[in-house]
């Protein structure tokens, strides 16, 4: 199923597609075609495999996490992505771009980062290639992710602090799309998750697929079954998407956990799909129009000021106020604080194949003590709000092979548990 997706403009449905300046038009085909190339090069997916195994240590290991298990009532399997090299998920993706920056004879790259881990993923293969590497990244994450900011130095790269609007993820976003409109013979632009124009979303689901390809085999062997439920926070959605993909011909139940930060109201969460009930938004009436504005399709009295809108290239839900500028949003865990989904995702909400949830920044924090002092697995604030849902929902789990996304540790987040 999603190996059929997107179309070949990059749309899923009504979301996705290609909103960039005409600049950016063929860089974007450039990119593409050198993916499509290189996925069907044995060569390419050697090296890649190779390196993924060598370097990055897969596959991850799929650990019972039996205390916890005996705790809940249900069979909880966690699929070991805080193993990877640099602590999570990302670097699968970062690794794989960054071979396609030497395959297309780029010299540069440009990245953004939040919290800093995809700055670091990125920093680190640049250095692993050889690659001249510059990361956006406002003001105001720098400080709350000083050892990320030292991380990415260690690491050759250099870190250039975004003043302008919030002095986060979204301005660094903004930053690093000048930068590369302005370079893009020299320059690629390392984007973090399944978001931004086509073919980004797709590339980047792709290159994570690997976490549902070994999950699906190693539940098979050790767990001897199919899971009934997948489990993954989403903040872009990359870490889910590349657990679900697996997955899609199965019949397994998905969940997508977003932040439910402080509380439903807008400016305090950075969940898409919720509505001030905490429920999920109302489907939009029909394909929204055409057009680069955003459109405000959900009616505005939903209160938790999600809607279909254009950001960083893609049509998707979209966090906005009645104008259609974008909202602030909050989450205790950096990585889940982003005002736009996966375009994907979008889709697999209205399709009903994937249900999507929220979980609060406290409930996060319960589960991310919870799992540390019961498995010995520190995990990442973000992965910790996977964790928080089936710890939420256990009654309802009772007897079931749950399997949830670990997709990074928690070293990063221990400045915040002090503040
Ligand atoms: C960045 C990050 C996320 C969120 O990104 P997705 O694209 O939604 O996966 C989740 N977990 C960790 C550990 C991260 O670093």
């Amino acid at each position: 199923m999603s190996a059929a997706r997107p179309d070949a403009q990059g749309h899923f449905g009504p979301y996705g597609g290609r909103f960039v300046p005409e600049t950016l038009m063929e860089p974007l085909r450039e990119l593409e075609a050198a993916w499509l190339e290189a996925r069907r090069d044995p060569a390419f997916r050697e090296d890649l495999a190779g390196r993924l195994r060598d370097y990055v240590g897969r596959p991850t290991p799929l650990t019972f996490a039996s205390r916890l298990s005996d705790e809940l009532g249900c069979r909880v399997w966690l699929k070991r992505e805080d193993l990877c090299h640099t602590g999570a998920h990302k670097i699968n993706n970062a690794l794989g771009q960054a071979l396609l920056v030497k395959r297309m004879g780029k010299t540069r790259v440009v990245a953004e980062t939040g919290a800093g881990q995809h700055g670091v993923a990125t920093a680190t293969v640049c250095a692993l290639l050889g690659l001249e590497c510059v990361v956006y990244m406002g003001t105001e994450d720098m400080a709350r992710q000083a050892p990320n900011v030292r991380r990415m130095r260690l690491l050759g790269a250099e870190v250039r602090p975004v003043e302008g609007g919030s002095r986060t993820l979204k301005d660094a976003i903004n930053e690093a799309m000048r930068d590369w409109v302005t370079n893009v013979r020299t320059t690629h632009y390392l984007l973090g998750s399944v978001l931004g124009a086509h073919p980004y979303p797709a590339m980047v689901r792709d290159f994570h697929a690997v976490i549902g390809e070994e999950a699906r085999s190693q539940v098979r062997s050790q767990a001897g079954a199919l899971p009934d439920v997948l489990v993954a926070c989403v903040g872009g959605g990359s870490n889910a998407l590349g657990l679900f993909a697996a997955f899609f011909g199965d019949p397994v139940e998905m969940v997508g956990v977003e932040a439910g930060g402080r509380s439903p109201r807008p400016g305090d969460h950075a969940a898409r799909f919720l509505n001030e009930r905490g429920g999920a938004v109302a489907r939009p009436p029909g394909p929204p129009p055409a057009g680069r504005r955003s459109e405000s399709v959900v009616p505005p009295s939903l209160g938790s000021g999600s809607a279909v809108g254009v950001l960083h290239g893609t049509r998707t839900y979209l966090l906005q106020d009645e104008a259609g500028n974008v909202l602030p949003t909050h989450s205790i865990a950096a990585g889940l604080d982003y005002p736009a989904v996966g375009p994907e995702h979008a889709l697999l909400r209205d399709e009903g194949r994937v249900r999507y949830t929220a979980v609060s920044d406290d409930d996060a924090l319960a589960a991310f003590h919870r799992l540390s002092e019961r498995e010995g697995i520190i995990p990442a604030l973000e992965s910790a709000h996977a964790v928080a849902w089936v710890m939420k929902e256990a009654a309802s789990l009772a007897g079931k092979l749950v399997l949830v996304n670990l997709s990074g540790r928690g070293d990063k987040d221990l400045g915040i548990l002090d503040d």
